[in-house]
């Protein structure tokens, strides 16, 4: 992460917030107790606001008030639409994994109902109201369509759910319904990996958004309004991008094992991009949970910590240790979050009055993240 920007050097992790609107209900009856700015990048709590109806309607400005101004990267605004977020913050980084095998990562954060699966994967009632899912593999699949050099591009997808600190297979009716953990492996060199997980091959935008859908029916078996799961686990979709080149004479030169056997020599490059779908980040003494929702809300109390301490190590000159082993998701994850890996992180966060607390909660995890 550099802080001057204008060196043109990339940044490890850009932190973006993401109000959304006030839902019908609950939320409109407590006010808005947050005013947004746009322009200056900032969010700010409206003093009093909580509960107090005569906020309703950001229409004073309340800055230099204090401490309660936040200020990131970027704020985006309750009309803001995805694809702003997207070109905003996503695009590059699909751009380095295309040009470059720069491995990526974009994380949704936030409360539940804070619109990190809108965010993601936009909503099914209307077709033009897509997700950061569908903007990547459009942007992917262009480049795999437009790339007129002599390699050749394979796409593979795998959709998996931690919930519990378990993992499950979400391309895979068997493992969804299994009462085992698929298990994570490391070898000697370091390469971690899922054993038995799916990967499918997907040729264009359309196959992979079937891919995609069949693993949110997947995730929704088993999950009722009650029983919501699917808020309290994460989900990570993994692309992966596989492209083999041929190396012509004159780069064969270049190349140490000139004394190959082969006349055209294959450069294999894999790299990957993780959309993940954070479970809801509201912490259980709020609503005072017990028995296995205090158990859930530990386990994901404990992942979405590590996942911070691990944002927070990556800007830093001398990171304090991080241990990756803390959490399964920053142990699956770890490759994508070391080295020159990219991430971005987009807090959700809701503008009524209801949830003040878990607002504030986001926005400070979204200040330790940068
Ligand atoms: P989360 O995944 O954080 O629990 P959701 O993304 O499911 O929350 O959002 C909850 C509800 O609010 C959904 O019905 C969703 O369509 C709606 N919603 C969320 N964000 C927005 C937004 N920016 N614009 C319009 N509707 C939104
Ligand atoms: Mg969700």
């Amino acid at each position: 992460r550099s802080d001057d920007n204008s060196s043109g050097e990339e940044e490890a992790v850009r932190v973006v917030v993401r109000v959304r609107p006030l839902a019908p209900g609950g939320d409109q009856c407590a006010g808005r107790a947050w005013r947004v700015s746009p322009e200056q990048n900032s969010i700010i709590e409206i003093p009093g606001a909580r509960n107090n109806q005569s906020y309703a309607t950001p229409s004073r400005t309340y800055r230099g008030l204090g401490d309660t101004e936040f200020i990131y990267d970027k704020v985006f605004g309750e009309d803001a639409n995805t694809c702003e977020i997207y070109d905003a913050v996503v695009s590059d980084l699909v751009e380095s994994l295309t040009e470059e095998g720069i491995n990526g990562t974009v994380f949704t954060y936030g409360q539940t109902c804070s619109g990190k699966t809108f965010t993601m994967q936009g909503c099914d009632s209307n077709e033009s109201c897509v997700g950061i899912v569908q903007l990547a593999a459009k942007d992917i699949f262009q480049y795999i369509k437009d790339d007129d050099s002599n390699s050749e591009c394979s796409v593979r997808v795998s959709y998996v759910e931690i919930y519990n600190e378990e993992l499950r297979d979400l391309l895979n009716d068997n493992s969804r319904k299994s009462s085992t953990s698929l298990i994570i492996r490391e070898d000697k060199r370091g390469i971690i990996a899922v054993d038995g997980l799916k990967e499918v091959a997907v040729k264009s935008l359309e196959q992979l958004v079937d891919v995609f859908r069949v693993g949110e029916k997947n995730k929704s078996v088993g999950s009722t309004k009650m029983n919501n799961r699917s808020s309290r686990s994460h989900a990570i979709l993994k692309i992966m991008l596989e492209k083999r080149t041929m190396l012509n004479a004159e780069d064969k030169e270049n190349f140490a094992d000139k004394n190959s056997a082969s006349d055209d020599l294959v450069v294999k490059t894999s790299s990957v991009l993780n959309l993940v779908d954070l479970a809801g980040s509201e912490s259980v003494r709020h609503t005072g949970a017990s028995g296995m929702q205090k158990k859930e809300g530990g386990m994901i109390n404990q992942s979405l910590l590590t996942l911070s301490k691990v944002l927070m190590s990556l800007g830093q000159k001398n990171p304090g240790h991080v241990n990756y082993r803390d959490s399964k998701l920053t142990r699956i994850l770890k490759p994508s979050l070391c080295g020159n890996a990219r991430m971005a992180v987009i807090c959700c966060v809701s503008p009524s009055g209801k949830y003040v607390e878990e607002t504030r909660s986001t926005l400070q995890f979204a200040t330790r993240a940068k």
